[in-house]
């Protein structure tokens, strides 16, 4: 789960990162009113969007006046921001954020990625921040410098002291970045974060190291143990197909193709998919409907791969070992009568009470293809898929 950069560095200042004064608006009169709070002569007003590549997408501005402050968040907030990383819709600007500006000399980046071939928290870090990492890391990857951090000992400061000098700090910036690498790792363990990113990094004028910018994204499946931070989702800002999926409990992942995907299993899941591409199609998403699929459950999740407009065939796969098949039978019995399918529908059975699951199947008299192992079920998808659309 992602969250805003605002809740990012509410975590950050906690945890003892310096981070520049500010505060949220959700109109421009607000924008204003923080602006003068705030005091100084310059702000920046920031679209809190769950997206990096604001600055260049016109989501960050500098201004100069109260005035200038309004007008940047009039032309932000109830807008749709769109980023290299959003897609063609975008992301809606519920509100933004107004800080203090800092006078940059230098920006770094530093990065704490789940590094799941390592079995660790990796520490990225780079004297060349501002620019997207995944761009500098194909450009110029050897001026990412990279630590596996041991979960056993944490941090050392011998090891955040070696970092500061690798970006070529001196003095007592080096002691602001052990402090703030330490502070980092600390956050990033107490949220179980996935992903902690300050880009930039910034020494300002005065030589002081300050967070201008914080994207976070956490473990959805650790929420349960983290009440604050499960408090901070925002839902406005995810895919509104995954969005209706998660608030049923299924797992789903929108995808490009057009065979519609109902399975049990993650693995089995990901299996079918493969199936689908070798068969020469290509799958509309990922779903796993999950242990004990009621029939309700199963229809549930017809809904969800129907809204995807580009769906043309349903597969279902489902190997009942918790589950059973006549349940399932059912909840695609029952799916089908009450949206008035028009798309053809695979359906492979296998496991529990898998008889009666076909039984059910055929006297529901419906125009179901059925198969018996998964390749045949891809093939049957893909080959129905091709005469629907010739
Ligand atoms: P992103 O584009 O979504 O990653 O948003 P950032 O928060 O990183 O802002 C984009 C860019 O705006 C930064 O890389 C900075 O160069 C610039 N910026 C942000 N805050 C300030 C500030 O307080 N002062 C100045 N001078 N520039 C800022
Ligand atoms: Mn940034």
């Amino acid at each position: 789960m992602d969250i805003h950069e605002y809740q990012a560095k509410e975590i950050l200042r906690d945890a003892g990162v310096p981070v520049p004064r500010g505060g949220r608006a959700t109109t421009p009169e607000q924008a204003g009113h923080t602006a003068a709070a705030l005091g100084g002569a310059a702000w920046v007003v920031k679209a809190q969007v769950h997206s990096g590549g604001r600055g260049e997408a016109g989501g960050v501005t500098l201004c100069r006046s109260e005035a200038e402050v309004r007008e940047a968040a009039a032309g932000l907030i109830g807008t749709r921001l769109v980023t290299c990383q959003t897609g063609a819709a975008g992301k809606p600007v519920d509100s933004v954020w107004v800080e203090a500006a800092t006078e940059i000399a230098r920006e770094l980046y530093i990065g704490l990625v789940l590094d799941r071939t390592e079995e660790r928290a990796m520490l990225v870090a780079s004297a060349e921040g501002g620019m997207e990492i995944e761009e500098l890391a194909a450009r110029a990857p050897e001026a990412l410098h990279r630590r596996a951090i041991d979960p056993a000992t944490g941090l050392r400061d011998f090891e955040a002291r070696e970092l500061a000098f690798a970006l070529g700090l001196t003095g007592a910036q080096v002691a602001q970045m052990v402090a703030i690498l330490g502070a980092c790792y600390r956050a990033w363990r107490e949220s179980d974060a996935t992903m902690l990113e300050i880009n930039p990094l910034v020494v300002t004028g005065a030589g002081d190291l300050v967070a201008l910018d914080a994207k976070m994204s956490v473990d959805g499946n650790a929420l349960f143990r983290r009440p604050r931070i499960a408090e901070l989702r925002d839902a406005a800002q995810e895919d509104p197909r995954e969005r209706a999926a998660a608030d049923h409990g299924l797992a789903y992942v929108g995808l490009d193709g057009d065979i519609g995907c109902i399975i049990n299993g993650a693995g089995l899941a990901m299996a079918t998919m493969d199936m689908i591409q070798l068969a020469g199609g290509a799958p509309a998403n990922f779903l796993d409907i999950g242990g004990g699929a009621s029939p309700e459950r199963v229809a549930q999740a017809f809904r969800t791969v129907l809204a995807d407009p580009n769906v043309g065939v349903v597969l279902v796969n489902i190997f009942a070992g918790i589950n059973r098949c006549d349940w399932v039978a059912e909840g695609v019995v029952q799916a089908c009568r009450e949206l008035g399918l028009t798309q053809p529908v695979v359906v492979r059975l296998s496991g529990t009470n898998v008889e009666e699951g076909r039984r059910i199947l055929r006297a529901s008299g419906l125009p179901l293809v059925t198969a018996d192992t998964l390749a045949e079920a891809a093939e049957a998808a893909v080959a129905a898929r091709a005469q629907r659309a010739a």
